[in-house]
């Protein structure tokens, strides 16, 4: 049986969370429930390899774990295995794989290490993408469908800030921040949706 898996991008391209073809396999030979950590092992090191290693500070990688864990007990119970790596670019993005392996770029990560609420937002957003199994779905045709996706995971992720004690308004500011590495107008879209949905909250 072919199989094939994503790789979920946060931030940058013009198509948001779409994968780039390299990273997108049709194995054969695997019996089918194993495809997806198959794959996204083979993702996860194809990855690692295009950006430099992953960064090795184990302060850091401590951290950002404990985010990590903060989130997920109140996110997805059923999955426990989220590793979150930095990758050795300077490039601004964030992945999430169906493995549970989440990576931030040193770019990114560079941003916003001074502030947990902002690293969580990130977290809270792979997470939201992989609960909602973007990664098995066919990547976006339209920009508009991609928005959509994205607006999606901010949303969860908002709920999942919330619920693990993050301000949920970091996700607003993540967008500032990274607002040049996404599609023109895309941070304003993605910031107006979570404000209302924030400001409707209870
Ligand atoms: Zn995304």
């Amino acid at each position: 049986m072919l199989h094939r898996v994503f790789v979920c991008i946060i931030l940058a391209g013009a198509f948001g969370c779409q994968s780039p073809d390299a990273s997108r396999y049709q194995l054969a030979g695997y019996p089918a429930e194993v495809q997806p950590t198959v794959e996204a092992t083979r993702t996860a090191h194809q990855l690692e390899d295009r950006n430099g290693g992953v960064f090795d500070n184990e302060a850091i990688l401590r951290n950002l774990h404990r985010i990590a864990v903060s989130l997920q007990r109140r996110t997805a119970p059923q999955r426990e295995n989220w590793k979150v790596q930095i990758l050795n670019t300077d490039k601004v993005n964030g992945f999430g794989l169906p493995n549970g392996s989440i990576y931030l770029t040193r770019g990114l990560y560079q941003m916003i290490q001074y502030d947990d609420d902002l690293i969580a937002a990130v977290i809270a957003h792979e997470m939201a993408h992989l609960e909602a199994g973007d990664c098995y779905k066919e990547p976006p045709k339209t920009k508009d469908e991609a928005l959509r996706r994205e607006i999606c995971a901010d949303l969860r992720a908002a709920d999942f800030l919330r619920a693990a004690g993050y301000n949920p308004q970091s996700l607003v500011e993540l967008l500032s921040i990274i607002e040049q590495h996404q599609p023109a107008g895309w941070a304003q879209i993605r910031q107006n949706a979570i404000s209302q949905t924030l400001s409707m909250a209870p």
